[in-house]
């Protein structure tokens, strides 16, 4: 074959041409012989099946019958006319119905000949009816060349009207396939296939559209799921390669005086062994001689503050600054005062800077930056302004990275003239697998466990019909000396309605919780921030009992002698978002709640995303519920990595296959870097083609 058939433009296939070939890429995105080639089914029809009429149901699937037409007939209907044929076999019958065509339909059909009919049937009081049947006489069906599994490639609207239907895109695939006579170079080497015992890359194109039966069709899919998987790995894992060799890192090579000191002294509790192995990993990482990038995840309240902590000490012990960002003000200050109390008596300096930082204090805080005299840094994304510089900044750490895009990441980097050490952390836990292919370029930790002595929050699901008794419930909690969240959604697309709900919920609330008994704080987007701070300040103290709030209040917050979160509309909220409003609780000595309202009509997404919060407090667990939900298009990451465009292969489903590919990429990098020993060839040459045209995996990193 000549080396650039598949660069050929659609447009030259025999049965395409340019106008063809025009609606071809505007609708699905084909320009060459290989984009065509590269349109997979999405599935496929058994033709191997025929069904009797008195097996028939109105399923929406197509199928297959044979019989004979025993009468035709044109029946006037409001707007023109339509040919009705009768057609029966041994068990009853059913009609054959066509809107348009008539003449031909009428001149062609024969009566009284076995046909094999295929279409979709639709019931019409008693009588099953097919409208456009494909149609084939039976002798001659059982001479041609059985495709026994139909394929039906992906459509849209535009497609059909301009006559581009699924029987045309099949058309063009034999042609395709007629014209390479089915010869495609091998993109995987020997030792590969022959360990995965796969089948070749001719033989799974041609089974794909073609599938000879279900085994080879299995084969086919494997084959092609593997190989972009595998692809799309070996450019993850070998940019990574190349950062660690390209990229120094600075040396922290000590544990110095004061981590030791925070350790022996001021260490409030003892780590978990989670903990313990999340240090130990970060250590190695900064102790080497490359740049970390690492992703720590850990559930809601799994201790990742201290970790993050104790890095920072290493960092000052090796002479170098540290900094901390998180994503709201809320949280930057609490981050600010607990490291403050966690560091006691130690001598350290450490200042926060947010967006309401004053500008006198700012000038003075930059110089202290400069010059060194400041050990921490923490606060909201004004610390990655370009007037904020370090003298040496050595790590920097995102707290809650969903906030925080792959471009802020990158503006770290710049914080120092050797990049600083990064360490990002998220409490959205994702399957392992899966992150390590989202985050390719990133090392990941895991904190597994939640320290000792956690009571499992109770969860609840509650009608809107129940409140009375759920406020019954919040008064108890009260007298006990409980503190209370009541959480409404806030979604940008119906801003102004929710907040609506919001004021009313309130003062609702007002109602029923009478002052002086009952002091309630509000906290949403839409006050300014040193009201905000105000209002969460005298919830934090215990002055108010009650804090209604949007979900600004979602990440981080720490008020331990909160237990009861409610969560109102909790219909409309996605599943990692329930799961780390609920995470607000459940941090002090007594029992928590989470109560989850509705109202009573819920979708079968919505019960399962209540039913999974009420079963289980695993963050891990949730996640890949969520996953299987949603898909993966709502992952942090996702549009970056390139996963979504997956021709073939789906993340979450081909889990198992992710992993054989990831382990097979890495196998190969380790003996062949470069990709220079001769049984590689094929994969070096494919890999090539692909860097340079990054639309075929649609990869874009
Ligand atoms: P998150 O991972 O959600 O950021 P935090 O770091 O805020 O969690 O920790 C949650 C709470 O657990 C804090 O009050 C913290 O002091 C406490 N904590 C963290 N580690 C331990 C531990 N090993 N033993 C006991 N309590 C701990
Ligand atoms: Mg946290």
């Amino acid at each position: 074959m000549n080396p650039n058939f598949l660069q050929t433009p659609v447009a030259y296939l025999k049965g395409v041409g340019p106008n063809r070939a025009e609606t071809l890429k505007s609708e699905l995105g084909i320009e060459t012989y290989r984009d065509l080639l590269h349109l997979f089914p999405n599935r496929y029809l058994d033709r191997t099946a025929y069904y009797k009429i008195n097996q028939l149901h109105a399923s929406g699937a197509d199928v297959q019958v044979i019989g004979k037409i025993v009468h035709i007939k044109t029946v006037e209907q409001r707007r023109g006319k339509r040919l009705v044929a009768t057609f029966m076999d041994d068990t009853g019958e059913m009609e054959l119905v066509w809107f348009r065509g008539h003449k031909w339909i009428r001149e062609n059909l024969k009566i009284n000949e076995p046909y094999v009919v295929f279409g979709k049937v639709s019931k019409y009081g008693k009588t099953f009816s097919m409208p456009h049947p494909e149609m084939e006489l039976l002798a001659k069906h059982e001479q041609g060349l059985k495709i026994a599994m139909q394929p039906i490639y992906p459509s849209t609207e535009k497609l059909s009207a301009k006559g581009i239907t699924n029987r045309v895109l099949g058309k063009m695939m034999q042609q395709l396939f007629l014209d390479s006579q089915g010869n495609f170079p091998e993109s995987l080497s020997p030792k590969i296939i022959e360990e995965l015992r796969l089948i070749s890359k001719s033989k799974a194109l041609f089974n794909i559209h073609f599938p000879k039966d279900q085994e080879l069709l299995a084969k086919a899919r494997f084959r092609l799921k593997f190989e972009e998987l595998f692809y799309v790995q070996l450019q993850l894992i070998s940019k990574k390669m190349l950062r660690k060799q390209k990229i120094k890192g600075l040396p922290f090579d000590q544990v110095g005086e004061k981590f030791n000191t925070f350790f022996k002294k001021h260490l409030p509790f003892e780590l978990t062994k989670a903990q313990k192995k999340v240090i130990k990993e970060i250590r190695a990482d900064l102790g080497s001689n490359a740049q970390m990038n690492r992703l720590l995840q850990g559930d809601v309240g799994s201790g990742k503050t201290i970790v993050a902590l104790m890095c920072m000490l290493l960092a000052i012990d090796n002479g170098f600054q540290a900094c901390l960002m998180a994503p709201t003000e809320i949280l930057a200050n609490q981050h600010y005062n607990g490291l403050k109390e966690l560091l006691g008596s130690m001598e350290l300096k450490i200042a926060l800077l947010t967006g309401s930082t004053k500008k006198s204090e700012r000038t003075l805080l930059h110089n202290q930056l400069e010059n060194g005299n400041l050990n921490i840094l923490v606060g909201t994304h004004a610390v990655l302004e370009d007037k904020v510089q370090f003298k040496n900044l050595g790590l920097a750490i995102v707290d809650e990275q969903h906030r925080f895009g792959v471009a802020q990441r990158s503006k770290l980097w710049h914080k120092n003239q050797i990049p600083p050490h990064i360490l990002v952390m998220t409490a959205t836990p994702i399957p392992r697998t899966l992150a390590m292919s989202l985050y390719g370029d990133l090392d990941i930790s895991v904190i597994d466990e939640l320290p000792p002595g956690r009571k499992p929050i109770k969860t609840v699901h509650r009608f809107d019909s129940n409140r009375l008794k759920v406020f019954r419930f919040i008064k108890d909690e009260i007298k006990k000396g409980r503190q209370i969240y009541i959480v409404y959604p806030l979604i940008q697309e119906s801003e102004a309605l929710d907040f609506k709900d919001l004021m009313d919920g309130y003062e609702s609330i007002v109602r029923d919780f009478p002052m002086p008994d009952y002091q309630i704080s509000i906290v949403h987007g839409k006050m300014k921030p040193a009201d905000k701070d105000y209002e969460m300040e005298r919830f934090v103290n215990g002055e108010t009992q009650i804090m209604v709030a949007t979900t600004v209040i979602e990440v981080g917050v720490n008020v331990p002698n909160a237990s009861v979160m409610i969560i109102e509309s909790a219909e409309r909220f996605g599943l990692s978002q329930l799961h780390q409003l609920r995470g607000r609780v459940g941090r002090g000595a007594e029992q928590s709640f989470c109560i989850l309202m509705t109202g009573s009509k819920l979708s079968e997404d919505a019960k399962t995303r209540l039913q999974t919060m009420v079963r289980t407090n695993d963050g891990f667990e949730i996640a890949e519920v969520d996953l299987k939900l949603r898909g993966p298009g709502d992952l942090m990451g996702t549009q970056q990595s390139g996963l979504l465009h997956l021709k073939i292969a789906d993340i979450v489903k081909d889990n198992q296959i992710l992993k054989t590919a990831r382990y097979h990429a890495i196998q190969l990098l380790k003996e062949d870097p470069n990709l220079e020993k001769p049984e590689n060839s094929p994969i070096r040459i494919a890999y090539t083609k692909m860097m340079q045209s990054a639309v075929i995996w649609g990869y874009i990193s």
